[in-house]
């Protein structure tokens, strides 16, 4: 689990794709997140239905905490239940609906560490058995 997105913000997109996942309505999240931040010129209800269809885009980014850590308990209850994938890098961060990887920094190169750690354990559990067979 990363707390990246604590500066980097969680974009509409990223945020509606784990909404759905959860089961998050533009009421319900109005209901337990308002009075937590400021929004100009329109509703919780109004502000979170926006967010929810990604309007004016699923670019746009949520920089207020107390959303970003109300998406960050979501993302840690779904992963830790395994109903989550989360970004291919191994960053820990949710990569959003049918993303691999969740940040433009996390990049191929991180991934194949990733991999290649992974390899390397593979190689390493088959280097074990075949040397227990070996003794045995
Ligand atoms: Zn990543």
């Amino acid at each position: 689990m990363t707390n990246r997105e604590l500066w980097e913000g969680v974009s509409y997109a990223k945020f509606a794709a784990l909404a759905r996942r959860m089961g998050w309505t533009a009421e319900y999240l109005a209901g337990v997140l308002r009075g937590k931040f400021e929004v100009r010129g329109e509703t919780f209800e109004a502000y979170f239905d926006r967010v929810l269809h990604c309007r004016p885009g699923g670019e746009v980014v949520i920089p207020f905490r107390s959303v970003i850590e109300h998406f960050l308990v979501g993302v840690e209850h779904l992963a830790r239940d395994g109903k989550l994938a989360l970004c291919a890098c191994g960053c820990g961060s949710f990569a959003g609906g049918g993303g691999r990887l969740a940040w433009e920094t996390c990049s191929r190169k991180s991934a194949s560490v990733a991999q290649l750690k992974a390899l390397e354990k593979a190689r390493r559990l088959r280097w074990e058995r075949a040397t227990a067979r070996e003794d045995g």
